[in-house]
């Protein structure tokens, strides 16, 4: 379905939710291509946070490797920072954020300062097929092409099709126990959540398990949806 991107145009917050492996990153790029809002994701700007030669760097580091979550002071101190930048005015994407009770109750504040509204997607997948997205994944550290050992393999055993001379390599967190710290953090801290999104009449499920092209046509469903029911709640009445 092609709707053009200007019937996207109120200013909203969307959120999307699923568990570590689930294809938020990749649905987060598209809706940033496609609706020119910032894509923002916690995960990689924590990443880049951990690549400094600092204390806190180190700290940030151990924990993202450990598969468990970053403290909320300072991941609500980077997201309030990030969505203050003019880019943000029209609304933006929020990837892996918010993962706990006390992230929800800041985005309420922010969106709410910001008169932004919220509409959280949540992309379902079987944990199965997260593990094996998630322990399968290797990356080419030249050109940061993304392979999978079950879904999608390099034509030669570990190396990059277009960079033959590098080796692939893999996430810290995508070896199998520390994927299996991942999702059961997801399931205590964050799953929790949907049930408060739900509550609140703001949550949107589409099925994870399609191709990325197909998860993006039920996003932009909803969210074109929203836009008509915003509309005709907005205008007046006839009797
Ligand atoms: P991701 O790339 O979203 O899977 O995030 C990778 C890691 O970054 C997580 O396992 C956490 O250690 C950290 N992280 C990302 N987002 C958050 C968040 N909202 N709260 C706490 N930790 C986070």
């Amino acid at each position: 379905m092609a709707v053009a991107n200007r019937k996207f145009r109120m200013s909203k917050i969307i959120v999307l939710m699923g568990a570590p492996g689930a294809g938020k990153g990749t649905q987060a790029r598209l809706l940033q291509e496609r609706l020119r809002l910032p894509q923002i994701s916690t995960g990689d700007m924590l990443r880049a946070v951990a690549q400094a030669r600092t204390a806190l760097a180190e700290e940030v580091r151990a924990i993202q490797h450990g598969g468990r979550l970053i403290p909320d002071e300072m991941v609500i101190r980077v997201v309030e920072d990030r969505t203050a930048k003019d880019d943000c005015h029209d609304g933006y994407i929020l990837d892996g954020f918010p993962r706990t009770a006390a992230q929800a109750q800041m985005l309420e504040d922010l969106a709410a300062r910001q008169t932004k509204k919220l509409s959280a997607i949540l992309i379902d997948v079987p944990q199965a097929l997260l593990e094996k997205r998630m322990t399968g994944r290797r990356s080419c550290p030249i050109c940061g092409e993304i392979y999978n050992v079950y879904f999608r393999p390099a034509k030669a055993d570990n190396q990059c099709d277009h960079h033959p001379e590098a080796q692939l390599t893999q996430r810290a967190d995508d070896r199998q126990e520390k994927v299996r710290v991942r999702l059961e953090t997801y399931e205590r801290e964050t799953a929790p959540l949907l049930d408060y999104y739900q509550g609140t009449g703001r949550l949107h499920r589409v099925d994870g398990t399609e191709s990325p092209e197909e998860i993006y046509g039920d996003v932009e469903k909803i969210l074109s949806n929203e836009v008509v029911r915003a509309q005709s709640s907005a205008s007046p009445k006839r009797d």
